[in-house]
């Protein structure tokens, strides 16, 4: 494993360095919320939050994208350019997590290109989480505040500068490019930012044992707990657009007198018009079939197709949720309930 290390006071040269390479993103605030953008010249991103407000998916996946364009009465249609070369900077590890998570489902029966090529084309460097969140639980979920899964890089914050860990040929490239800022890592350092992140695994206080949650979820299929805890819901979306793990989108058209463009957006299983058939008929009529859906999903259906949960404890939808609706409420209830 290759350890550098680039001081504080070099750290905004990287980041100008990186920026001239690639396009850059990083967390920045727009608003109230803090999400991945692309960085301007001389700006510097917000690295000291406990995770973004938008999980980075939106820069792979966003939430509104041009498949192609088209003109009335022309069956010839015209793609987007290609994707740019990026780099996310500040990528907590469960949002990294998350990706390598979706690149399943994007890769699956049928691939999709435009995911696969942005996929293909970013680097991602991530943040280890010092001071993780109330909410956070990703050691339930497989993760931890260092974990590596999904990422080129890991940054450490040492205080004085940031430890660099290098994991993939995406992240040895970056290392080279940067290499006249960088200096070799002591033992001392690995072994410091090994520590800093024991103690902000030794923070972490929410959790659950998901062993058999899968297997669990279909038994109580009719339990009264799905009642009971979407009786709150408002149906506003924010639990699945949010989540880093949530891909379901719908494809639309949209008409300016005689051009037009086919655009995917993302979409939601808590809105009642996802499965709203032409019919008028809609399977999951009601926030109980849609609150089962959505925790089923995670839990158990994307456990079937793909071998994992489809949740990393980023603790969004719980901070997010305008009625404090929380999943990890949920699953306790699930495990106490199973026979
Ligand atoms: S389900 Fe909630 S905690 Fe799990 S990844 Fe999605 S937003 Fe994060
Ligand atoms: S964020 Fe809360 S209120 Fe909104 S859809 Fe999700 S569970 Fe329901």
């Amino acid at each position: 494993m290759d350890y550098k290390k680039v001081s504080k006071d070099k750290f905004g040269d990287f980041i100008a360095m990186l920026g001239k390479q690639k396009k850059l993103y990083a967390p920045q605030k727009e608003g109230e919320s803090l999400k991945f953008m692309p960085v301007a010249a001389g700006s510097q991103p917000v690295l000291a939050f406990p995770n973004t407000t938008v999980p980075p998916k939106s820069v792979l996946f966003p939430q509104t994208e041009t498949l192609y364009r088209f003109e009335q009465g022309n069956t010839d249609i015209s793609l987007p350019g290609e994707a740019e070369e990026g780099v996310l900077l500040g990528v907590r590890p469960c949002d990294a997590r998350a990706m390598a998570i979706v690149d399943s489902l994007f890769s699956w029966d049928v691939d999709d290109p435009y995911y696969l090529e942005r996929r293909e084309k970013t680097t991602l460097l991530g943040l280890s989480c010092l001071e993780p969140g109330t909410n956070c639980f990703c050691s339930s979920m497989g993760g931890g505040p260092a974990s590596t899964e999904g990422l080129d890089m890991l940054l450490t914050d040492l205080g004085e500068a940031f430890l660099l860990q290098t994991l993939t040929e995406k992240g040895e490239k970056i290392n080279l490019s940067v290499q006249e800022l960088l200096e070799e890592a002591a033992e001392e350092d690995v072994k410091f930012a090994e520590k800093l992140s024991r103690e902000a695994a030794a923070r972490i206080t929410r959790g659950i044992n998901a062993d058999g949650i899968p297997e669990k979820l279909p038994e109580i299929w009719e339990s009264p707990l799905w009642k009971d805890f979407s009786e709150s819901c408002l149906g506003c979306g924010i639990c699945t657009f949010l989540c880093p793990t949530c891909h379901c989108f719908d494809i639309q058209d949209e008409m300016e007198g005689f051009e037009g463009r086919r655009c995917r957006m993302w979409d939601s299983c808590m809105f009642s018009e996802y499965t709203l058939h032409a019919s008028g008929h809609n399977p999951r009529p009601s926030r109980r079939e849609r609150t089962r859906n959505r925790v089923n999903h995670k839990y158990s259906y994307f456990v079937k197709n793909f071998g994992k949960i489809a949740c990393v404890g980023c603790g969004r939808c719980i901070n997010l949720c305008p009625v404090n609706i929380d999943i990890l409420d949920i699953l306790s209830q699930v495990v106490k309930e199973a026979i």
